[in-house]
Order: C-alpha cells, then structure tokens, then sequence
C-alpha cells in the first residue's frame, strides 16, 4: 500500500472548472492554511478553447482577448416568419473573448507559486469520497474532494436527453478589411446541415481576423471532412470569395444533457464543471458559471462547512433545468426547429432581459415575457410528451 499524502481538498483535473476552483480556493482562504491537491497530467501548450461569455463586470480584465457590444442573429432561409438579420445591442452587456491558453498561464503562474498548491501530473485512476488514486501511485486523501471527471453513464443514461453541441471553427485572416470588431454573429442559419439546428458564429476580432464556427445542436455527430465542407461553404457564400488563410483550429463536443448530475454529490465531493452540471443544457455555455459556481464552492470550504448543492438544489436552478429539459425534448423530436426557436429568442425587446435567462439570472416575469415570445406549440407538445 503507497503512503497517503493528506490535503484539505483534491481536486481532480485542472482544466476550466479544478483551476477556478483551485484560484477562488486560493482567493478566499485568507489564513493561507488550506493544503490543496490538483491532480492532472495534461501539458497546457495549446490553446485548446475560446471562451466566450457575457457580462458586465471587469472580472478577468487582462484576459479578455476581445469583446463587442453588438451582435447579429440571421434566420434560416426558410423561416418565414422572419424578415432580416437581427442587430442587437448588447449594452450594458459585454460579449468577451478568453483564450485558454491565456487563461491557463495566468491561472498555473499563481497556483505555482503558491506553497499551498502540489501539482501532480498523474491521471486519477480511482476517486472515492476522501480519496484518490493515481496512475503514479500516488495515494491523496482530503476532506474534500472536486471531481472534473465525467460521469461513466453520462452518455448512456436511457432516463435523460443527449443533444450535442458539436463544431469545428477555424480563425480565418484575410487581405482586405472586411469586419467591423465590434459586431459578432451568434447565430447564423442562413447555411443549414439537412433539417438540423445548425448555425454559422463568427467572431471577428479585427477588420482581417474571425473565428469562424460551424455549430450543431444535434444528437449525431458529423464526420470531420461534413465540418470541413460546411465551414468553407459558408466563408465562399457569406464571408469572402477572396482568398483566406487558416491560422488556427478548434473543434469540440459539449453535452447538452438533462443527465442528473447532482447525484453523484455529498457532502464532501462534488462533480466540478461538465462533470457537475455546469453547462447550461440549452446553451452549452459554462464559463459564466464556472466562475459563480467556484466561489460558492470555495467559500463553503474555506468556513468547513457542507459543499452547496449547486446544480440540480435551489428554484432558480430546478427552473433552469425544466427550461432546459423541454428545449432538449424539442430539439430531440424535431431538431430543425430548433433554429426558429434561437432566432425568436434573439427577436426580444431588450437583450439585458434575454442575457440573463440565458445565465439563469433572471426574475420569473422576464421568463414569461420571454417564454410568450416563443412559438408555442413546441413547447406544449414538449410539455404534454414529458
Ligand atoms: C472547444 C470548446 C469551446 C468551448 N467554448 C465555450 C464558450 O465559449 N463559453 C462557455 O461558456 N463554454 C464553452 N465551452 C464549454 C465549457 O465551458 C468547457 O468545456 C470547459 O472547459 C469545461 O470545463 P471543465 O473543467 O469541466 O472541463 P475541461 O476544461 O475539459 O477540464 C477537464 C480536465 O480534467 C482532466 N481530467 C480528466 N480526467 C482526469 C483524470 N482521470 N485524472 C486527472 N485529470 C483528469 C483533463 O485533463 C482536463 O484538464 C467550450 C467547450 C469546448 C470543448
């Protein structure tokens, strides 16, 4: 039997959730006295991932690689009962730009400088209530423990909906100016895959520079060279007919899912990050919630106490989780309609009302202003079908 080494907290994987855990941990703990494990053997030379979230605070301020105050949603071609692109002001709202690689740096120089923080490259092998167990051989055992891990069934649970959000994204330069910085494109339907909700984003950051992503909300995925066609059928169709270069590539695979993560919580572990519910099932989004979700984590430590129940526990979110279930349900019966539903969505008065239902932040009469909005019969069908 390997010697245990004993911690305050483990945290298994130091990906986007385990290092806003590890920092909020670091931030909070005022006496310097917690002892922390991050376990994770991944090398952090990439930059994997573009986050992109919106706000209206300063937090991150250095790490914001851009950030624009208008956005533009455009129907599908056979949406009749839109009209024309949508221009939204944003403001006071900030859509905002992270690089990972940036985020990762700044996160690892603190916590390696930090005498309270080990780092251990090694894979978790077995992770239990208080313990963990390493690839290494290394054995850590902590009061707590965060686990970034996903579940094993998460993909084949037959009780909960599985939509992907799946897409390939190239950052594209160009010769001639072509984009005005400050305008991003959330949502573009005009170049759809079959009868799918499937959607151009573009996000310009200078007048020659955008990531450009195609994105599905599907329950299949595509094959890589489907991403390939679609991505550079719509820059020759809707961006340039002039020549481009590809500086970068991204891809991913988030799990929109109405998958019971809290279950798999106590009081002294707690699923972080995907693994844990963060991302919001309609959207795809996390960053936002990463950053609430690990301050509350962390204060809760700091004072010994219970983690908090997050996903799945207060009204606010058993709401957003019922929101959520019936768009998968529509999704999942008639996906295509799915592209109608955003591009509605977009259509409301004010965009502060739509950014924080988005979040989850909003009061139960934005919700029903919101929710009138939208097509109806989906929804009631959604509903009866449950
Ligand atoms: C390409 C991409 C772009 C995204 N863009 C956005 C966006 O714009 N906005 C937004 O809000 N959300 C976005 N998301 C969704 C979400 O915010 C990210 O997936 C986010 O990184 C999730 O954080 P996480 O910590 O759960 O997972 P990750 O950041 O993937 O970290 C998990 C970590 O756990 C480690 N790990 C796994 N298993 C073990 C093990 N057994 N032992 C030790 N370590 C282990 C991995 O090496 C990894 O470092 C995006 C997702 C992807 C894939």
């Amino acid at each position: 039997m390997p010697q245990a080494t004993s911690y305050d907290v483990v945290i298994v994987g130091a990906g986007l959730a385990g290092l806003q855990c590890c920092l909020a941990l670091l931030r909070e703990d005022e006496g310097r006295s917690l002892r922390i494990a991050l376990v994770d053997p991944r090398d952090y030379s990439d930059n994997d991932k573009t986050w992109c979230y919106w706000d209206r605070s300063h937090d991150f301020g250095d790490l914001i690689y851009h950030e624009w105050s208008y956005a533009q949603v455009f129907p599908s071609s056979d949406d009749d009962t839109a009209e024309k692109a949508r221009l939204i002001d944003l403001r006071p709202y900030r859509y905002k730009m992270i690089r990972s690689i940036d985020f990762y740096e700044s996160a690892l120089r603190q916590i390696n400088q930090s005498p309270q923080v080990d780092r251990i490259r090694a894979l978790a092998t077995e992770v239990g209530d208080m313990q963990v167990n390493c690839d290494d051989g290394s054995l850590l055992t902590g009061r707590y423990i965060l686990d970034s891990r996903l579940p094993d069934d998460l993909f084949s649970h037959s009780q909960s909906i599985m939509i992907h959000q799946h897409f390939l994204g190239w950052y594209i330069e160009i010769d001639k100016p072509l984009w005005n910085p400050d305008k991003m494109t959330m949502m573009d339907f005009r170049l759809q895959y079959g009868r799918s909700t499937s959607f151009c984003y573009v996000l310009p950051v200078s007048e020659t520079k955008a990531l450009i992503e195609y994105t599905l909300f599907t329950d299949s995925l595509l094959k890589h060279e489907d991403y390939q066609r679609l991505i550079s059928a719509y820059i020759e169709k809707y961006v340039t007919t002039s020549k481009y270069k590809i500086i970068e590539r991204e891809s991913g695979v988030i799990p929109m899912s109405s998958y019971p993560f809290q279950q798999h919580n106590s009081t002294y572990y707690q699923r972080i990050g995907t693994a844990g519910g963060w991302v919001r099932a309609s959207t795809g989004y996390s960053f936002y919630r990463s950053i609430v979700y690990s301050k509350a984590i962390a204060a809760a430590i700091v004072k010994s106490e219970a983690l908090p129940r997050i996903a799945g526990s207060k009204w606010r979110e058993r709401k957003m989780r019922f929101y959520d279930t019936l768009l998968l349900r529509i999704l999942k019966d008639d996906n295509a309609i799915g592209a109608h539903i955003f591009y509605r969505f977009y259509q409301q008065r004010t965009l502060a009302a739509a950014l924080p239902f988005l979040d989850g932040r909003s009061s139960i009469w934005q919700d029903l202003q919101i929710i009138l909005s939208l097509p109806k019969k989906p929804f009631i069908k959604a509903l009866v079908s449950r």
